[in-house]
């Protein structure tokens, strides 16, 4: 778009932005102009109880800067005046419909595709409302973050090939919008859809679901927008012993998953999901296509467990595939604080991180209601990859106490096991459901994590079960450890928690009620839970797993004015040991931190000092303010 058209642009968005305030903003690159409009605040992430951490303006730390502005040293203006105009004007947003037309001009000034083929993929709140919403809710996996006070993207793309993603990366850049990656949309905290920044749009990547599977050398190559199921039945479909070591839940995005780390129940015998990637592709801040090789090894690293959202754009993985056996095993035992649950789980810790590799035995911890008695109980779910006589002489030799028989084994086979876990029936259930992209119930839900080192004593086991029955909604789920996990090296990816950990904890509450004061009750019941488990868990830092999101601890803010010591706060929990590496390789590929969310790595930039260009909402802020200050001199001065 040359300086003119620009203009026209510029003049045509204000004519029909009536409405809208009368003031145009340039943006970063100083070449599109928009008129801005005024929205309502928004909390996101929720408030903490204790801390009451809100979402923070840019306009609360931006009176000094104010005043320190040569052209805001206004003789005629009290300074009061202007403060208060910079509060109300510097939460603004731009207005939706602008950018979308933005977009639209945009796309095809960088990409050599046709404007109607662009336009296709681009969805407005305004110009096509409908597709909008239907777009926007259909990869929503969380109804917290689906009520109408929710913050909205001003646009959301859809690409269906490379060159649209490299053009949506360039042209939100150039309109100095937030960018969110989205794939399979499972964020608990639905980072991938939800923005603390006023102005964000979502760039929603289901579309590159496709997935090639080569048995010959036993890899695969998978779009980021391909689900686990997807790729669980693609590998099923050309061999029926092979599989992919990734998580549980079918409709689990790649592009997520695999960024951030990804487990399931072949954790002890072949590790994570990352530690299976040979290869990546994305689109960098450049809006170039990076691989491992043109990317370089220290960004191959980052990208197998740094998280997603904070390097590029993730397109597809290449993967290796592993062996599974034909005849797999699984079972589900229950057992009541009454049957000796507490003995039961505190003895699985012990002996079950050094129990064969092929068997992954978790448990449910639950409170329950039996014979009108609230009690807590265990719930010990396994994959075993062999036959059910191995896994029964295997269990009775290790652990005889939780008395498994023959008739508890069903054996299946791998896509079977892949079945039960998902909660499916097995004998009735076609591995065809694993296609369905939603064969999911989305219900609201909180999570958040913990390492279990120590092993804990029964009478441990005891208070924790009591304190969850006296809690009421919570449960545990509790992960084994060792086995392969113990052997790769804490540095090998970013996921750093390896040898050491016995077991990880996810807290889990779901609910199906929008009512806020039962979402405010959840949540406060996993805030005390995880207060309680203090004694019990790893420590210095305290560790969490990433996937498990949970923004209770730490997000950068908005303004990004602190991002190192923020970022700093969460990141050695998710990563430990591994979180300045990460910070030197953010630092190398998006030197300006284009690519961020709540929880993203931060550049070595918000170390040194607070970040001038690295967000652009300083760099608008100046431009606001410069251009804010003829219409206020107009206004007061006649
Ligand atoms: C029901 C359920 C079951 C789960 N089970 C397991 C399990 O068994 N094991 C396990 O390890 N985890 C599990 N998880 C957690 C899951 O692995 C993470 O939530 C994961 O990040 C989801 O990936 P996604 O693509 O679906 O999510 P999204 O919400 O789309 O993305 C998650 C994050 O990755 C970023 N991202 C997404 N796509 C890209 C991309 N193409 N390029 C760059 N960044 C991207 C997003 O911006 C966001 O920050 C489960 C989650 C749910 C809701």
């Amino acid at each position: 778009m040359d300086a003119r058209s620009m203009d026209l642009h510029a003049r045509s968005i204000r004519k029909r932005n009536t409405k809208c305030l009368l003031v145009s903003v340039l943006l970063n690159d100083n070449r599109l102009l928009h008129p801005i409009n005024k929205l309502p605040r928004f909390t996101y992430p929720p408030p903490l109880p204790t801390t009451s951490k809100t979402f923070k303006t840019t306009a609360c730390g931006g009176d000094q800067k104010v005043h320190n502005q040569p052209v805001m040293n206004p003789l005629i203006m009290p300074s009061l005046l202007l403060t208060l105009l910079f509060f109300t004007f510097s939460n603004a947003a731009l207005d939706p419909d602008s950018v979308y037309q933005s977009f639209l001009e945009c796309l095809p000034l960088n990409s050599p595709e046709s404007a109607e083929n662009l336009s296709s993929v681009v969805y407005s709140s305004t110009a096509n409302s409908s597709a909008y919403t239907a777009v926007l809710q259909d990869y929503i996996k969380n109804q917290r973050f689906n009520t109408s006070s929710t913050p909205k993207p001003s646009v959301i793309i859809t690409p269906t090939s490379e060159s649209q993603v490299q053009a949506a990366v360039l042209c939100a850049k150039k309109l100095g919008v937030q960018i969110k990656i989205r794939s399979g949309g499972h964020d608990y905290e639905g980072i991938s859809y939800v923005s603390t920044e006023p102005d964000f749009v979502i760039l929603d990547m289901f579309n590159f679901k496709t997935i090639e599977v080569n048995i010959e050398d036993e890899t695969a190559v998978v779009g980021a927008g391909a689900l686990l199921g997807e790729l669980y039945y693609r590998i099923y479909e050309k061999s029926k012993v092979h599989g992919f070591p990734a998580g549980v839940c079918p409709t689990v995005g790649v592009g997520g998953h695999l960024s951030g780390g990804g487990y399931g129940t072949m954790l002890r015998k072949y590790g994570l999901s990352v530690d299976h990637v040979t290869d990546f592709w994305m689109v960098d801040v450049n809006g170039l296509v990076l691989d491992r090789k043109s990317g370089g090894e220290d960004l191959f690293w980052a990208v197998r467990g740094g998280g997603g959202g904070s390097f590029g754009v993730i397109l597809s993985y290449t993967v290796n595939l592993v062996s599974v056996p034909e005849t797999n095993t699984v079972f589900r035992v229950m057992k009541t604080q009454a049957e000796n649950a507490s003995e039961l789980v505190s003895k699985w810790q012990t002996v079950m991180p050094n129990i064969d590799d092929d068997l992954f035995i978790r448990i449910l911890l639950q409170p329950v209601t039996v014979n009108r008695q609230k009690i807590g109980r265990a719930t010990f779910i396994a994959h075993f990859l062999g036959d059910s006589d191995r896994l029964v002489a295997l269990m009775d030799k290790n652990f005889p106490e939780l008395g498994l028989k023959k008739s508890d084994c069903i054996e299946v086979s791998w896509i079977q096991s892949v079945l039960y876990w998902a909660n499916f029936d097995v004998n009735t259930t076609a591995p065809e459901i694993l296609l369905d992209r939603h064969s999911d119930n989305v219900n609201f839900g909180k999570r958040k994590s913990d390492y279990v080192q120590t092993p804990i004593s029964p009478s441990g086991m005891t208070s924790i079960f009591n304190k969850l029955v006296e809690l009421g909604k919570l449960g545990f789920v509790f992960n084994l450890y060792g086995g392969r996990m113990y052997e790769i090296p804490a540095d090998a990816t970013p996921f750093p928690h390896r040898a050491g950990n016995l077991f990880k904890i996810q807290y889990s509450v779901n609910w199906n009620d929008g009512d806020p004061e039962l979402e405010a009750n959840y949540l406060n019941q996993s805030r005390v839970m995880y207060e309680f488990m203090t004694p019990f868990v790893s420590k210095n830092p305290r560790g969490a797993y990433l996937n498990y999101r949970d923004l209770d601890i730490g997000v950068t803010s908005a303004d990004g004015e602190n991002s190192y010591s923020e970022g700093e706060v969460y990141g050695e929990k998710y990563f430990m040991g591994n979180f300045e590496r990460l910070v030197k390789v953010k630092t190398a590929v998006d030197p300006d931190n284009f690519f961020r969310n709540e929880q993203s790595i931060p550049t070595l930039a918000g170390k040194i000092s607070a970040p001038s260009s690295s967000y652009r909402g300083e760099a608008r802020k100046t431009v606001k303010i410069q251009l804010f200050l003829p219409w206020v001199l107009k206004i007061f001065l006649g």
